[in-house]
C-alpha cells in the first residue's frame, strides 16, 4: 500500500509517493510554472529493477487540476502506482490551521470550510493548499485525505508565548497571535534527536533550528513546542533568505509616513527584498559564502554576521525559556550543510555548556550526526529534515 503526499503551492504541485511497508519513496517530483506558457514536470521514480530514473518534460500545464491528472497518469504509466486502490491515503501539507487544528485531520466538508476560514491568516498559502485538496478529492473520491498543518505542532505553546502585547480585542476578535510554522519539520527532527540521544521524546528539552529559505527556531520542552520564532505569519523571527524577521514595528510607520509606501510595497519590502538579499543582494547562502571567499564582499560578511547574531540571541532566549537543555538541532538546507553558520552561531557559548567539536562540525557528511564535543553537556546535532516522510507517516496514523 502507498501514501501520496501533496504540497500544493500557488504555481506548483510537489508530490512524493511512499510505500508504507518500508517508507521507500517510489516516486516523487514537481509540476511547476502552472498557468504559464511553458510549465515543467520533473519526475523521479524507482524502476521495477530498483533503478532511480529521472525525466523532465516541458509543456504548458494550464491549471492544478491538469497538473495533478498528469502526475497520476505518470505514476501509473511508470508502474509506481499500478492501481488507485493501492493508495491508502493522500496527505496534504496545509500551512495554516489556526487554533482549530492541533493534529493531522481527516478531511471532510467541515475541515475544508475551516481551512477556507483561515485564508485571511495565510493569504498566499491556504488558497493553493485548498485547491490541491479539492482536486485530489475529485480525482480520488474513495481515498481518505488528511490535512497536516505547519502550525499544529506549535498549538501546545502556553499563552504568554503566543500572546502579543496588543489590545485584547485583536486576539479575541481577529485571532491575532503567534501561531508558528515549519511545525512538521521541527516535530520530525525532534523525534529523530530523541532517538540519537537515546531518550524518550517526552523527556527531551531541545532547541530546533530550521534554516532553509525560511528560517525558524523552536523551544521544545518535554517533546512539546513551548515557543517558536515565527509569529502570526512566517515573517517574524530569524533573518531569512528574503524576509527580515524581527523588526521594530515603528519602522513600518516611518516607511508609510516618510517614504509613502503602501501595503503592497511594504509586503514586497519585508517578504521579498529584505533578509540576506536585502543586506547583500543574494539570498542563497552558498552564493553569499562565495562572495565572502572570492570577493571579500563586506556586505555579504555583514549579512552572515547579522544572520548568526540573530540566531544566537534566539538560542540564548530559548535556553532561558527551557531552563535545562539536552540538545540544539540544526536542520534545513543551511542548518544541515553550513558548518560556518553553526560555528558563528554557537561561538562563545562554552560557559553555557555548548561546545562544538570543530572537526566533526566541518567533516563532510550528509547524515544525522553529533557535532558537539564529547565533553559538551549539551549536544549539538545535525539532522536532515524530511517533512514529506513526516506528513506521510502522520497521514497513515490519522487514517
Ligand atoms: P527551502 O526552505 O526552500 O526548503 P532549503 O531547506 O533547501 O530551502 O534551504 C535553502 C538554503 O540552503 C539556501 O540558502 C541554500 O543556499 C542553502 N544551502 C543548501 N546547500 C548548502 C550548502 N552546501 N552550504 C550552505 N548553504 C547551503
Amino acid at each position: 500500500m502507498k501514501v501520496l503526499v501533496l504540497n500544493s503551492g500557488s504555481s506548483s504541485l510537489k508530490f512524493q509517493l511512499f510505500r508504507i511497508e518500508d517508507w521507500a519513496v517510489v516516486a516523487s517530483g514537481q509540476v511547476s510554472r502552472i498557468g504559464e506558457v511553458t510549465g515543467t514536470f520533473h519526475y523521479r521514480w524507482l524502476s521495477a529493477t530498483g533503478e532511480q530514473c529521472i525525466e523532465t518534460e516541458q509543456h504548458a500545464i494550464a491549471n492544478h487540476h491538469i497538473g495533478l491528472e498528469q502526475i497520476v497518469t505518470r505514476l501509473q504509466s511508470s508502474g509506481a502506482l499500478t492501481d488507485i486502490q493501492e493508495l491508502c491515503a493522500v496527505g496534504h501539507r496545509v500551512v495554516h490551521g489556526g487554533e482549530a487544528f492541533h493534529i493531522p485531520t481527516i478531511i471532510d466538508d467541515a475541515v475544508i470550510d475551516a481551512i477556507r476560514q483561515m485564508i485571511p491568516l495565510a493569504p498566499l498559502h491556504n488558497p493553493a493548499n485548498l485547491d490541491g485538496i479539492l482536486i485530489a478529492r475529485a480525482l480520488f473520491p474513495q481515498v481518505p485525505q488528511v490535512a497536516v498543518f505547519d502550525t499544529a505542532f506549535h498549538q501546545t505553546m502556553p499563552r504568554p508565548a503566543y500572546h502579543y502585547a496588543l489590545p485584547a480585542t485583536l486576539y479575541n476578535e481577529h485571532h491575532i497571535r503567534r501561531y508558528g510554522f515549519h511545525g512538521t519539520s521541527h516535530h520530525y527532527v525532534a523525534k529523530r534527536a530523541a532517538l540519537l540521544l537515546n531518550k524518550p521524546l517526552d523527556q527531551c528539552n531541545l532547541i530546533t533550528l530550521h534554516l532553509g529559505n525560511g528560517c525558524s527556531a523552536t523551544a521544545i520542552q518535554q517533546g512539546r513546542s513551548v515557543d517558536t520564532s515565527m509569529g502570526m505569519t512566517p515573517l517574524e523571527g530569524l533573518v531569512m533568505g528574503t524576509r527580515c524577521g524581527d523588526l521594530d514595528p515603528a519602522i513600518l510607520l516611518y516607511l508609510t509616513q516618510h517614504l509613502g509606501l503602501d501595503h503592497h510595497q511594504l509586503d514586497a519590502l519585508l517578504n521579498r527584498q529584505s533578509g540576506l538579499f536585502g543586506l547583500c543582494g543574494v539570498n542563497d547562502m552558498r552564493e553569499l559564502h562565495r562572495l565572502i571567499a572570492q570577493d571579500h564582499n563586506q556586505d555579504a560578511e555583514l549579512a552572515l554576521n547579522v544572520f548568526c547574531y540573530r540566531l544566537k540571541k534566539y538560542v540564548g532566549a530559548y535556553y532561558a525559556v527551557l531552563g535545562q537543555l539536552d540538545a540544539i538541532v540544526f536542520t534545513g538546507g543551511i542548518g544541515e550543510n553550513d558548518a560556518d553558520v553553526r560555528t558563528h552561531t554557537l561561538n562563545g557559548l562554552n560557559n553555557f555548556g555548548i561546545i562544538l567539536n570543530e572537526t566533526a562540525n566541518y567533516a563532510p557528511n550528509s547524515g544525522e550526526r553529533v557535532v558537539s564535543h564529547a565533553t559538551s553537556p549539551i549536544a549539538v546535532l545535525v539532522i536532515p529534515t524530511n517533512e514529506e516522510l513526516e506528513i506521510a507517516q502522520q497521514t497513515l496514523a490519522a487514517v
